[in-house]
């Protein structure tokens, strides 16, 4: 069974994963990106474009600063609860 604790493990840690995902960019710029793991779709505003390497930071540092929703870290946990049940 030790093989299945670890498969939980590498779900739970693909659950925490916080990356930006379904990103676009438009001439270089991230224009949008979601966390993958709240889901929390991040924008960039077209007249912040002016200014290529502030919007691009600015874009970054808004993913960097937000705090994922409880959604994804319950499910995190209803995924160790469920793989522990019967134990
Ligand atoms: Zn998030």
């Amino acid at each position: 069974m030790e093989s299945d604790l670890w498969e939980t493990v590498g779900m739970v840690k693909h659950a925490l994963k916080r990356e930006l995902v379904d990103l676009s960019y438009v001439h270089g710029i991230p224009a949008f990106g979601r966390c993958g793991k709240c889901g929390r779709p991040f924008e960039t505003p077209s007249d912040a474009m002016a200014n290529p390497k502030k919007a691009t930071e600015d874009f970054h540092a808004a993913f960097a600063a937000h705090k994922c929703d409880q959604d994804a870290s319950q499910a995190a946990a209803r995924i160790v609860r469920e793989a522990t049940e019967g134990r």
